[in-house]
């Protein structure tokens, strides 16, 4: 079974369109793991009928719009039908001693009440296991019972999933990713939110760190097992003769500033030609230099699309937390580190003195150019190859 949330409070229509994507994307997912299966429809539910129903419940529990999922046994949908079938649950996972609430729930079915389900199903239970007792507040165990009218469900498990609209119905944005931690999360965030993703990064040649691709390359890997059977694409753009033009400089503690809108000039270049909707980025407020309002504010008007910044109001601890739990996180990244950043960068940049500088070493055709020079790498289900 599969539960979804926000969808429930869009219009017909809505719903309809957007758990037919969602049914898509599950499917895609359970064949990513070679999972026969059979997905119905219901009204306010999802079934998915499959040989291997706890793989396929953990595979489901993966698609963004899904809130949690549980692996049912499917009966009559009769009072002794759903009680015979409760016991036997009870009595693989209720321990003596134990407490227990029977949690019941009938539609489209007549005949009884979900509370005289919800007592003979408590009573069925006890009988069999006496030594058990009834906690309807804070039980160790609950068992669900459900009479619909495809069928009688029990299950006793729900797996969270991720929540979030499914994907592919909000549109496409471009993420700015990163070797780092917050981008990757960035990414991931406007995925749940429905939004089909493209990456773009900007290689440093020489000017990077010399593990940078690879880690790169794995954080896009990683974020495409979030959606299995789709294709995500990450463009990678040279910056090196920017990074080259900007350390020639004289002024070191602009660099920062210029280099952030240099990227948001660049994906924006590549955001238009793909019709993308918007960029994202993984900033922080106040993290780093380039993070103060100040110079947020500087940056900002680089871009010609809208930014979202689904990390801005976050610690760095929640965001690290996420990253986690996505699997993004790196403890050993390698060799990442930025050698263009300055010691003491401007944590306020004035913005003349940037479109100034700007204009002296000709940012705008350097912006042209680096978007001329995309290398594109295809991930799916976890595996990338460059496809030109
Ligand atoms: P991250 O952990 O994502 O690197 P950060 O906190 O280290 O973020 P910055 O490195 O200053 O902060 O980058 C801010 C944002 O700019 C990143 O989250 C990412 O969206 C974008 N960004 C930074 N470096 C690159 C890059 N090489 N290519 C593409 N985007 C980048
Ligand atoms: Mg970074």
């Amino acid at each position: 079974m599969v539960r979804y949330g926000e969808i429930f409070l869009k219009s017909e229509t809505v719903k309809r369109r957007y758990i037919s994507i969602m049914t898509k994307n599950i499917g895609l997912a359970l064949e990513s793991e070679g999972l026969a299966n059979r997905i119905e429809t219901y009204r306010g539910r999802i079934m998915i009928y499959g040989d291997e129903p706890r793989r396929v419940a953990v595979a489901a529990a993966k698609t963004f719009g899904v809130v949690s999922t549980s692996v049912c046994t499917v009966t009559v949908a009769d009072i002794e039908g759903l009680a015979a079938t409760a016991v036997e649950h009870a009595e693989r996972n209720l321990g003596p001693g134990m407490s227990f609430a029977v949690r019941a729930r009938r539609s489209g079915v007549e005949g009884f009440s979900s509370q005289e389900l919800a007592a003979a199903v408590g009573s069925a239970v006890l009988d069999r296991i006496p030594e058990a007792r009834v906690d309807l507040s804070a039980p160790d165990y609950e068992i669900f019972v459900e009479a619909r009218e495809y069928g009688g469900l029990v299950y006793d498990e729900r797996i969270p999933g991720p929540g979030g609209l499914p994907y592919g119905t909000q549109g496409e944005v471009m993420a700015l990713l990163s070797e780092g931690i917050d981008s990757p999360v960035a990414s991931w965030l406007m995925m749940r939110r429905g939004c089909r993703m493209v990456h773009v990064n900007m290689h440093g040649g020489r000017f990077g760190g010399k593990d940078a691709r690879k880690r790169v390359l794995e954080n896009h890997a990683r974020l495409s097992r979030w959606v299995p059977g789709h294709s995500l694409d990450l463009l990678v753009v040279e910056m090196e003769p920017f990074f080259a033009a900007i350390t020639a400089l004289k002024e070191p503690r602009y660099r920062c500033v210029l280099c952030k809108r240099f990227m948001l000039r660049v994906a924006s270049i590549l955001a238009e030609e793909r019709r993308v909707a918007a960029l994202v980025s993984g900033d922080n407020l106040g993290q780093v230099a380039s993070q103060t309002l100040a110079n947020m504010a500087v940056i900002a008007p680089a871009a010609t699309v809208p930014v979202l910044r689904p990390l801005i109001g976050l610690d760095k601890e929640e965001v690290v937390d996420r990253a986690r739990a996505i699997g993004t996180f790196e403890a050993h990244p390698g060799d990442v580190g930025c050698t263009v950043a300055p010691r003491y960068p401007s944590t306020a940049a004035p913005a003349e003195t940037i479109m100034k500088i700007e204009k002296a070493f000709d940012a705008e055709g350097l912006a042209e150019r680096a978007a001329g020079t995309v290398r594109r790498f295809r991930a799916k289900n976890g595996v990338v190859e460059e496809v030109g």
